[in-house]
């Protein structure tokens, strides 16, 4: 059995060995951790070394873009490159209007995603993309950039969106919150399975009231998709499996 999961954070948990053997023992061979900060990133490169199923992304996230100076910026995308051999992917990256209000931070979003974007061309790695609250912003700034291949990870936008982003080549990370919401059921009714992918933002987005999410939860998703797309679990887990692959190694 392969199943993967795109997007996690395992840093936030104490127990991540724990949280790592029971992923891996329930099938999941494939873990990418994505770096949210200084400190996060540095934690993911360790957390891939120290498991072989943990794979390291890096990135700075938009939400805490106020903390991020410009010398900081420069010098963690320094860090990145320096580190491309050690990393499958660049994220989590992209745009935050949810949290982020104010214009001239936004504008600074703005900047660090275009940058990150010549990034991924650089290194030839796709892009893990937050998108929440900026959905539009996002479809709009990849539209006018050349980009690499990305990922729109638990994508809560609008759904007149989805074929923009599919002419864009978007692949869609699905969390296992799909079996109590509507929107991410629907997002999968529209999106071919050529496009999908598993992922669950552990410790969050739990599909459990009083559990933290983790990795062990993406089989929750591919047994969504299959009753949604009429195909046995077996079927769905081999052609996301493909689509990791066809990304991955790109
Ligand atoms: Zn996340």
């Amino acid at each position: 059995m392969v199943l993967f999961d795109v997007h996690c954070h395992l840093d936030l948990f104490e127990n991540s060995e724990e949280i790592v053997r029971r992923a891996e023992s329930s099938g999941v061979r494939i873990i990418i951790n994505n770096g949210v900060d200084v400190e996060s990133n540095r934690k993911t490169l360790e957390l891939s070394r120290k498991f072989k199923s943990v794979s390291a992304a890096l990135g700075l996230h938009p939400e805490f873009i106020e903390r991020f100076s410009d010398e900081l910026i420069d010098s963690e995308i320094n860090f990145i490159r320096k580190n491309k051999n050690k990393i499958v992917a660049i994220g989590e990256v992209g745009l935050d209007f949810h949290w982020v209000k104010d214009k001239k931070l936004r504008f600074k979003q703005e900047d660090l995603f275009r940058r990150f974007i010549d990034l991924g061309n650089e290194l030839k790695k796709p892009l893990i993309i937050h998108s929440r609250g900026a959905e539009r912003e996002v479809v709009n700034i990849l539209k006018n950039a050349e980009h690499g291949s990305f990922i729109m990870h638990s994508f809560g936008g609008r759904l007149n969106l989805l074929n923009d982003l599919l002419k864009e080549g978007a692949y869609f990370s699905i969390p296992p919150l799909i079996v109590r919401s509507s929107h991410f059921q629907e997002l999968v009714k529209r999106v071919p399975l050529s496009n999908l992918l598993t992922e669950t933002d552990s410790p969050f987005l739990s599909p459990f009231k009083d559990k933290k999410n983790e990795p062990a939860n993406v089989r929750l998703t591919v047994e969504k998709i299959a009753e949604i797309k009429s195909l046995t679990f077996k079927e769905v887990e081999n052609n996301l499996f493909m689509n990791y692959l066809k990304l991955f190694s790109y």
